[in-house]
């Protein structure tokens, strides 16, 4: 058997693409007394994404000066959120953006197939 050397030249062909470590690999895998779930990781993933942009296909361009959620004026001074979905932008009071992305999110749950909740 002879091992025959490699000219350095020739060496960048053979090395393999470097793999880069996991982010979540570093995260500590907390004990959990919940159930095992049902379903995996990434499907949870891939569903949030899917629920994400259910959720951003909902923006419209709505008049800036009032609350997508409830619908009232927005007054000077008080605090509010902007959620952009490409050029739309709704304005929300910034008591009014979480329950409105509550309530998007349980709608896209339902239209996609994805409550759980109701399942029997
Ligand atoms: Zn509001």
């Amino acid at each position: 058997m002879s091992v025959r050397k490699i000219p350095d030249s020739e060496r960048w062909k053979r090395r393999r693409p470097r793999r880069l470590k996991a982010p979540f690999a570093l995260t500590p895998i907390a004990p959990s007394p919940a159930p095992a779930p049902l379903i995996t990781e990434a499907q949870a993933k891939a569903e949030r994404a899917r629920v994400a942009r259910w959720v951003a296909s909902r923006i419209i361009c709505w008049p800036p000066d009032n609350c997508f959620h409830c619908r009232r004026p927005i007054v000077y001074g008080a605090k509010w959120v902007e959620l952009v979905n490409d050029d739309d932008r709704a304005r929300f009071h910034f008591d009014c953006e979480p329950a409105w992305r509550a309530q998007q999110e349980l709608a896209a749950r339902r239209a996609l197939g994805l409550d759980r909740s109701e399942r029997k």
